[in-house]
């Protein structure tokens, strides 16, 4: 692929750019970017409704993706499909494609790796390597689209795979739009959500931009001596910081925020830390998800068994309170750890 760059990485503005540079007419941009989006095809020569020295061109400039699935796995019912894919310079990340009531959703990486280091997250694990580009994410979509064979197409996502998302973004934000395009993805914004583990200058920055997607803060803890330990980045911007900013975030762009709490077994499951975590959150337009914790190799923390009474407490206090549907345990579809186990030899 030589020196090319990945055309999904391009916006609207810049292959038009480029097209008009070459004196081809505009409407090309359109049969590109449907041949990439809508037929899901990587080789430029295969896009024949283009002029012969067009395809040529846009071989000496561009590839389609750099990314390859290397493995899908699928969870034993079928909903749930895990894609281990190699990016164009070997590194290894994964995305997953799970089948709701209303549609198919995919959960988007967007680093290699992560800097903030949860105890009970795969991902963390291995330290950080890098960011992702918008075209990187936007690929893990088109590799689930092509997973379903025609049989099916991602109509939401969430970003929720490995990495911080927030930490990466300018790239998270061209991938939002991008995704959004209708002559890319056509998704909706309110079918996205990005999930922080609480970035708070950048909840602020997406808060600015007033796009209406679902932010899902990583809460975990309602203390900030709890959550210093499960959530390092804690340590910069404690709780007091990280409620102001949801608070901004609902009050800017009027939605929800969803607060995620994995229940670890006597560690941040107790009543009381309900009843704390009640508090910190009243009053605010938010639900609580609770997430079951998925096992990692060589983490000791384990899954709670008390989860019905800690969302009973909730739900008395009038917090709003879900509990996250069990997806693909038995493919290991927890952030980050395929990548993980395929490593580790
Ligand atoms: N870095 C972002 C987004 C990726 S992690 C964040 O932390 O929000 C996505 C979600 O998976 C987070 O809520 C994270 O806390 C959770 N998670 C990570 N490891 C997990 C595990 N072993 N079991 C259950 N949830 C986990
Ligand atoms: Fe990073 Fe999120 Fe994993 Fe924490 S939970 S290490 S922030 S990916």
């Amino acid at each position: 692929m030589g020196q090319t760059v990945d055309i999904l990485n391009l916006s609207n503005c810049e292959l038009d750019a480029w097209l008009q540079a070459r004196g081809h007419p505009s409407y090309r941009r359109k049969q590109v970017l449907s041949w990439v989006f809508q037929q899901l095809v990587t080789d430029f020569n295969e896009m024949t409704n283009l002029p012969q020295n067009l395809r040529e061109e846009l071989q000496g400039s561009f590839h389609v993706e750099g990314s390859r699935v290397l493995a899908v796995s699928e969870s034993s019912d079928g909903s749930t499909a895990k894609l281990l894919i190699a990016l164009q310079d070997g590194q290894k990340i994964e995305t997953v494609r799970m089948l709701y009531k209303f549609g198919y959703s995919v959960c988007v990486s967007s680093q290699v790796g992560c800097k903030v280091g949860c105890p009970f997250c795969a991902s963390g694990a291995g330290g950080f390597v890098r960011n992702l580009s918008a075209g990187e994410m936007l690929a893990q979509v088109l590799c689930a689209n092509r997973s379903l064979a025609g049989s099916g197409r991602v109509s939401s996502l969430v970003v929720m795979g490995m990495g911080e998302p927030l930490d990466n973004f300018d790239n998270l934000v061209r991938f939002l739009d991008l995704a959004h395009d209708r002559e890319r993805l056509g998704l909706s914004y309110r079918h996205m959500t990005v999930s922080t583990a609480g970035l708070v200058p950048r909840i602020l920055d997406l808060a600015a931009l007033r796009l209406p997607i679902t932010l899902a803060i990583s809460l975990h803890a309602a203390t900030d001596s709890l959550r210093d330990r499960l959530v390092p980045l804690n340590r910069a911007y404690p709780l007091a910081a990280l409620i102001e900013a949801a608070d901004a975030y609902v009050s800017t762009t009027g939605r929800r925020i969803t607060f995620e709490y994995a229940l670890i077994q006597d560690v941040n499951d107790s009543l009381e830390c309900a009843r704390q975590l009640a508090r910190l959150v009243r009053g605010m337009k938010c639900h609580v998800n609770l997430i079951p914790l998925n096992p990692v190799e060589g983490v000791s923390m384990s899954r709670s068994v008390r989860r019905d009474e800690f969302a009973a407490v909730l739900a008395e206090e009038r917090i709003e309170v879900t509990v996250r549907r069990e997806l693909g345990l038995d493919i290991d579809a927890a952030c980050g750890q395929l990548r993980r186990r395929l490593a580790e030899p």
